[in-house]
C-alpha cells in the first residue's frame, strides 16, 4: 500500500500553453501534456470567461461537462486510440453564452502487434457465449454516457496494483491467430493474489463476472472518466459502493481471456479507450 501511496503525484502542475494562431489570440488555451497522441488522456483549459461560472466542450461528437478549478475552466478529454491523427477542433461553451474553439493537433502513435494463444472458447464462441458477449457490451456501452455530473476523483490517479508493465495498451491482437479487438487497456505483471487499488474515489458501477475479462470492476469517477480492473480472483466491492483512493477493489487473478495471472487496467473517458498511463498523476 505504501508504495502505491508514494506512486501518486500532484496532479502536474506544469502546464503547456497552445500555440497561438490569428483566430485565438484573445484567449488562450493550456494543457498538461506538451504532445496529444492516439489514445491520450489530456486536460484542455481555459480561463473562465467574465461572469461565467461553467460550462461543456464538444470533442469529437462527445459533450464534456468540465471542472473548475482556480479561475480554469478544465476538461478531461479522452483521444480515443482509433482517432485520426491530425486536426481536430474542440468547442468550449460557457453559461454566459460565450464560446471559444481550439484546435488540438492529434500525433499518431505506432501501437505495435502482439500474439497470443488461449483456450479455444474464447475464439471459437458458440450462439449462447455470443448472445452474452453481446449482452455485456451492450451493458457496458450504456455505461459509459451515464456518468456522475460531479467530479467524484481527487488529485492524482494511483497505479492500482504493484507490478512491472506486461503488455502495453493498444496493441493490435490476434487470439489463436485470428484479429480481435487491440488491447483497451494496459497489463500490470502483478502475481495472484496480490491487492488491487482503487486508482481514485469514484463509484462502483460493475462488479460481475463478464465472459472476456473475468471478474471485473468499474469505477465511475464523474465527468465520464471511468476505471476498470479486470481478471480477478476475488471483488471486495459490490455495485453502488462509493470507494476511496486506494481501497482494495480485489485480488489479482486470471479469470476471463487470459494466459496468466495479472490485473488489465482500462480507462475510458467518454465512451474513448484511453491510455491508463497518460491519467493525470499515474506513475508507471
Ligand atoms: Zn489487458
Amino acid at each position: 500500500m505504501k508504495s502505491v501511496l508514494a506512486a501518486s503525484v500532484a496532479l502536474a502542475s506544469i502546464l503547456f500553453v497552445a500555440p497561438q494562431s490569428a483566430e485565438t489570440q484573445e484567449y488562450e488555451f493550456f494543457f498538461n501534456r506538451e504532445v496529444i497522441r492516439q489514445g491520450d488522456i489530456v486536460q484542455v483549459s481555459t480561463r473562465l470567461p467574465f461572469r461565467a461560472k461553467t460550462g461543456t466542450a464538444k470533442f469529437s461528437d462527445a459533450t464534456y461537462n468540465g471542472y473548475v478549478t482556480g479561475g480554469l475552466f478544465n476538461v478531461l478529454v479522452g483521444i480515443d486510440m482509433d482517432t485520426e491523427p491530425g486536426e481536430h477542433e474542440i468547442v468550449y461553451t460557457f453559461d454566459t453564452g460565450e464560446s471559444r474553439e481550439f484546435m488540438l493537433t492529434i500525433e499518431s502513435r505506432d501501437f505495435g502487434k502482439e500474439s497470443l494463444k488461449v483456450a479455444s472458447k474464447y475464439t471459437d464462441l458458440d450462439e449462447k457465449t455470443q448472445e452474452r458477449v453481446a449482452d455485456e457490451k451492450k451493458l457496458l456501452d450504456a455505461l459509459w454516457t451515464t456518468s456522475s455530473p460531479n467530479r467524484l476523483w481527487k488529485g492524482a490517479f494511483l497505479k492500482p496494483a504493484i507490478g512491472g508493465l506486461g503488455s502495453p495498451f493498444g496493441l493490435r491482437r490476434f487470439f489463436n491467430d485470428q484479429p480481435r479487438s487491440p488491447h483497451s487497456g494496459l497489463d500490470l505483471k502483478a502475481p495472484a493474489g496480490s491487492e488491487v487499488y482503487a486508482s481514485n474515489f469514484g463509484k462502483v458501477m460493475v462488479a460481475a463476472d463478464l465472459f472476456f475479462t473475468g471478474n471485473t470492476v468499474v469505477i465511475d469517477h464523474g465527468h465520464a472518466v471511468y476505471t476498470i480492473y479486470a481478471h480477478l480472483s476475488k471483488m471486495n466491492v459490490s455495485e453502488g459502493d462509493d470507494v476511496e483512493r486506494a481501497q482494495v477493489v480485489g485480488l489479482v487473478g486470471a479469470t476471463g481471456r487470459v494466459t496468466g495471472p495479472h490485473l488489465h487496467w482500462g480507462v475510458k473517458v467518454n465512451g474513448a479507450r484511453v491510455d491508463p498511463s497518460t491519467l493525470p498523476g499515474a506513475r508507471l
